[in-house]
């Protein structure tokens, strides 16, 4: 009995190995003739390129690429090149003009053969001409349409806030209209989310668009806060200009809860010049001195609610390059305007708080107040130190370029008020939300 089991067992070793060898063999046969398919196939795209297998895909497809793309999604991104720009359309993507170099794009997806998705447009940019951007804030408008579209000519410039071109389309299109023409007729519209702008001459009618209507803002409480501190941290309150950073937190919260749109000054300035419509519930939001507790302990809070604000910088009180805090505040949404250059400070006795740009000579004063607009890299919005406006102060200012300016006198804006002498609402620290919430509601 052992013999013949042992003879048994041999004898499916044998067969074993036999089995598996066979099974390897078929196997190697079926690889190597899938192989040569498969080469062949290669072979048929590589020597004919854009011939036949042109003709299988939809001819509208123009680029090819393979890379993936996805780390730009939900980025900003900078073209490193002029390049082609493509229309989603039902049949694949259609060249239909061009990109800018240097322009920056809000990127929402990516789309098969290597396109970037521009995000609130029906655009595609090839992904191989972007790169990482170190600019990363996202747009975001308050502006409420008006009840009109406009139709571009055949071929238009779309460009950025600054006048830069950020595509040139060569196909007519229609936008609803969101900004009208004012003193640098063009019309704006909405583009990624935020306000590009086409040159009047580019377009071709504007017609009535079927659109509902919305409770537009007939006035905005602008409010004006100095300081922060964190009690946690072991600050205090000075005086009513500081606001510990919870109070803040509460006041942000109601503003968010209570659906107001902060408002940038950009909007507040086509609203004033009667070229858009805010939301009914519009406010701004503005700070003063741009002190380091506005970045400490503020603009945390900011971002928290995704609210935007105006800071009021003293330009000459910064080091002469700006530094990474200014830099980053704007990027989270918190604007840079101007306190002025050299200005924050006193010099003429008897004169309201006795500022500076009260008596200042014109020349003097004007080139302080371009300086500081320069500083903040195309400033528009001015705040006079310690509020103090006469004449002299606002002759200043609009000569320097200033199209709207805020004092420290209590109330709201509207339509038809003097742009250069506008009212704001103070926040006291320690006054209590329901204080803050019948100041703004
Ligand atoms: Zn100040």
């Amino acid at each position: 009995m052992p013999t013949s089991r042992k003879r048994t067992k041999r004898r499916r070793k044998i067969r074993f190995p036999v089995l598996i060898l066979g099974i390897c063999l078929v196997c190697a046969v079926l690889l190597l003739i899938t192989g040569l398919i498969l080469r062949g196939c290669g072979k048929t795209e590589q020597e004919h390129p854009g011939s036949e297998t042109a003709s299988e895909t939809p001819a509208a497809v123009q680029i090819q690429d393979s890379s993936d793309y996805s780390q730009f999604v939900g980025h900003k991104i900078r073209t490193s090149e002029q390049c082609e720009l493509f229309l989603v359309s039902a049949d694949g993507m259609e060249p239909c003009g061009h990109v800018a170099a240097g322009a920056l794009f809000d990127i929402s997806g990516t789309k098969e053969g290597g396109y970037l998705e521009v995000s609130d447009s029906p655009f595609c940019i090839p992904g191989s001409a972007a790169e990482a951007s170190d600019r990363w804030y996202r747009n975001d408008t308050n502006l409420i349409p008006y009840a009109e579209d406009l139709t571009t000519n055949d071929s238009f410039t779309l460009s950025d806030e600054a006048g830069n071109p950020v595509l040139t389309s060569e196909r007519s299109l229609t936008f609803p209209v969101y900004v009208k023409p004012g003193e640098d007729n063009r019309y704006g519209i909405r583009f990624m989310n935020g306000i590009y702008y086409v040159d009047a001459s580019s377009v071709k009618e504007v017609q009535a668009a079927d659109r509902s209507a919305e409770a537009t803002a007939q006035e905005v409480p602008v409010l004006m806060y100095h300081f922060f501190y964190s009690e946690a941290e072991g600050g205090t309150r000075i005086d009513g200009n500081y606001v510990e950073v919870n109070e803040l937190d509460e006041q942000l919260n109601y503003i968010h809860e209570q659906n107001f749109h902060a408002c940038t000054m950009r909007e507040i300035l086509y609203w004033m010049e009667g070229r858009a419509n805010l939301p009914e519930k519009s406010i701004a939001i503005t700070i003063d001195d741009a002190d380091p507790s506005v970045h400490q302990y503020a603009m945390p809070v900011f971002v928290k609610y995704g609210l935007h604000a105006t800071n009021f910088v003293i330009c000459g009180w910064q080091p002469a390059e700006m530094p990474y805090e200014l830099w980053e505040m704007r990027e989270n949404g918190l604007e840079l305007q101007s306190h002025g250059f050299l200005t924050h400070t006193g010099g003429c006795s008897g004169m309201g708080h006795g500022g500076l740009l009260l008596c200042m000579d014109h020349e003097s004063g004007v080139e302080d107040v371009k300086r500081s607009f320069d500083y903040v890299d195309g400033g528009f919005v001015f705040c006079y130190p310690f509020g103090d406006i006469n004449d002299n102060a606002e002759n200043i200012v609009r000569d320097a370029g200033g199209k709207l300016a805020f004092t420290t006198e209590g109330g709201r804006i509207h339509p038809g008020m003097d742009p250069l002498a506008l009212p704001r609402v103070r926040v006291t620290g320690g006054n209590g939300l329901s204080a803050f919430a019948a100041s703004i509601g």
